[in-house]
């Protein structure tokens, strides 16, 4: 039952001076006119981790006007927005009361540049605005300090709450910006699928960031420009026209000599996944959505994956068609990273070679010569990477700074020079074709003997943890963007290299916990249960799988990083 202010200053007063634990009575919701207070975890100590609290503010206060939010992508932009804004007007007021510990502490997830799906701060069908923040109760020692408190949530939260979650005129320049470019990004999301592409990149667009532990745009960088070849113009709903360079699907190369921006290019598109924030420089960077960055990972757990069309025939007599390693060499890594990529949907790969392993990645001429290619179980990525486009329609984007193997598969073949990419396609081809002749080389695709691609049957379970009991209680960890840790356990993330917030990993250690005690059988695949994953968070986000209980830190994360930890997860 909601009770009133004054009966929560009341409560605030008749505990002051007393011993910590009595905060505890304070649970449970209070009506602050214009929004409801939901004190929803009070923390043990001043010194434990802050007491989680939340406000929503009912539709009539709110007052946004309906079509800022009426899709869903202008929905999570507004939700977006109006988090930074609480949480920026919010870190004014932290710490301004006073006491031991994290006394005093106000704060709510600060987002990065991309624009993503966060239960800190969610708007209902009928305009209500949730949002979820952090609230350190103030203690002098151990002994209650209720009227800082009462400053906190009496004074400080209401005001920024009027501020920021209320529907403000004079922003609406700034609101209409936002939706604008949700409605833009989304349309350019469909332009791709329309055109055979799978990545936009805007003519202007900044790619390199400031430094490699900032998100902000480098200054004084050399804005893209599309090759000529390659350029299209889109016709915006909002910003209007647009031109840049359009990847066409099949097999793209990036190369370039080094430090010309080739990785800086691909990490673009990397995160061109997710739609980014207006001043972000890489507004107009779209990528499919289903693209995944695969690299090598020496030392991951394996459980269970067919690598055997990169992998046969090893010495030890291993079957690679079911194939589990708690310690994976860079080959097979990589090998199991592609197949489960597949598994994951994934209809775009992205490789650097600088992160890859060379011997996955080709095998020379010379080397052919020397150890014939049937004592040698890997088939290496180029000879593959055709064959995945025309069987599975995926196509791959790859920067190779110091291999010409993949000139001969690729269709398109990007040069970046000083920061500009040019399309050297005809002129490399060229010189490939020549090479191949002088050398009398074999790699062309003609003579090149490779097995027909088997696609493996993703429709098997593969089980390798036990079912956990839901009522057990769970002791869950996000250490960074690195790793999560469940009950001790550790799953290692940090060669999932488009986990881009500490968000997506509290997400995801939720989400793979609901899969470990609520849906691992025999019967179900893994897409099985990452599809009902997806489907319980279309229709009630977290809810159910936080049972009913949400912290305000979890982002939505992609199905391919679902994916990525439930395979990560160690036997
Ligand atoms: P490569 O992968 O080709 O070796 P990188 O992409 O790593 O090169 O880029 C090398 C350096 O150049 C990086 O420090 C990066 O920040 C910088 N850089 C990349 N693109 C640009 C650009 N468009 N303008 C200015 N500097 C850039
Ligand atoms: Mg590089």
């Amino acid at each position: 039952m909601k009770q009133s202010k004054q009966q929560l200053v009341k409560i605030l007063r008749e505990i002051d001076n007393k011993s910590y634990p009595l905060y505890k009575q304070l649970k449970g919701s209070y009506d602050m006119t214009g929004f409801t207070l939901f004190i929803e975890r009070v923390q043990g100590d001043p010194f434990a981790s802050p007491s989680m609290i939340s406000v929503e503010v009912t539709p009539e206060k709110a007052d946004f006007p309906k079509d800022l939010y009426d899709t869903m992508e202008k929905k999570v932009a507004l939700e977006d927005q109006l988090l930074r804004q609480f949480a920026g007007e919010l870190r004014k007021y932290s710490f301004q009361a006073k006491g031991s510990g994290k006394s005093g502490f106000m704060g709510a997830v600060v987002p990065g540049p991309e624009i993503l799906k966060r239960t800190g701060c969610e708007i209902s069908n009928v305009g209500a605005v949730r949002l979820r923040l952090e609230a350190g109760f103030p203690a002098n020692g151990r002994r209650i300090q209720s009227r800082q408190l009462e400053k906190m949530l009496v004074e400080f939260l209401p005001r920024v709450v009027s501020n920021t979650l209320y529907y403000d005129k004079t922003k609406e320049r700034q609101y209409r910006q936002v939706a604008e470019l949700a409605e833009d990004q989304r349309f350019i999301r469909g332009e791709l699928k329309k055109r055979n592409l799978v990545a936009f990149v805007a003519n202007g667009a900044i790619l390199p960031r400031e430094s490699g532990v900032s998100s902000r745009p480098m200054k004084q960088a050399v804005a893209f420009e599309s090759p000529k070849s390659l350029e299209i113009t889109l016709q915006l709903p909002n910003k209007g026209e647009i031109k840049g360079m359009g990847i066409p699907q099949g097999i793209t190369m990036i190369v370039g000599g080094g430090f010309h921006g080739k990785s800086t290019l691909l990490k673009a598109l990397e995160v061109g996944v997710y739609n980014h924030v207006f001043g972000d420089g890489r507004e107009y960077v779209i990528t499919d959505e289903s693209a995944v960055k695969l690299r090598a990972e020496d030392g991951r757990s394996i459980q269970q994956v067919d690598i055997s069309m990169f992998i046969n025939n090893l010495p030890n007599g291993k079957d690679t068609s079911c194939f589990s390693t708690e310690d994976a060499s860079g080959s097979t890594s990589q090998a199991a990273n592609v197949v489960e990529a597949m598994e994951a949907g994934s209809k775009l790969f992205l490789v650097d070679e600088d992160t890859s392993a060379t011997n996955f990645m080709i095998r020379d001429e010379l080397m052919q010569k020397v150890v014939h290619s049937n004592m040698e179980p890997i088939t290496p990525f180029s000879l593959r990477v055709r064959q995945l486009y025309e069987k599975a329609h995926i196509s791959t984007i790859l920067v190779a700074g110091s291999s010409g193997s993949y000139f001969y598969e690729a269709d398109h073949i990007i040069q970046m020079k000083e920061y500009q990419p040019e399309d050297i396609t005809e002129m490399a081809k060229a010189a490939a074709q020549k090479f191949a002749i002088l050398e009398n080389d074999n790699r062309s695709l003609e003579n090149e003997k490779v097995s027909e691609l088997l696609i493996p049957d993703f429709s098997k379970s593969r089980i390798w943890l036990k079912k956990a009991d839901m009522r057990d209680r769970v002791k869950m960890k996000v250490m960074g963007r690195d790793s999560i840790s469940i009950n001790k356990e550790t799953i290692d993330l940090r060669y999932v290299e488009q986990l881009v917030d500490t968000g997506q990993l509290a997400g995801i250690a939720n989400i793979v916990w609901y899969i470990r005690t609520h849906l691992l059988s025999e019967d179900m695949s893994m897409t099985e249960m990452v599809n009902q994953i997806e489907e319980l968070l279309k229709t009630s986000g977290f809810e159910k799988i936080c049972a009913g209980r949400v912290p305000g830190n979890l982002t939505v994360p992609r199905r391919q990083e679902i994916f990525a930890c439930m395979n990560r997860w160690r036997y």
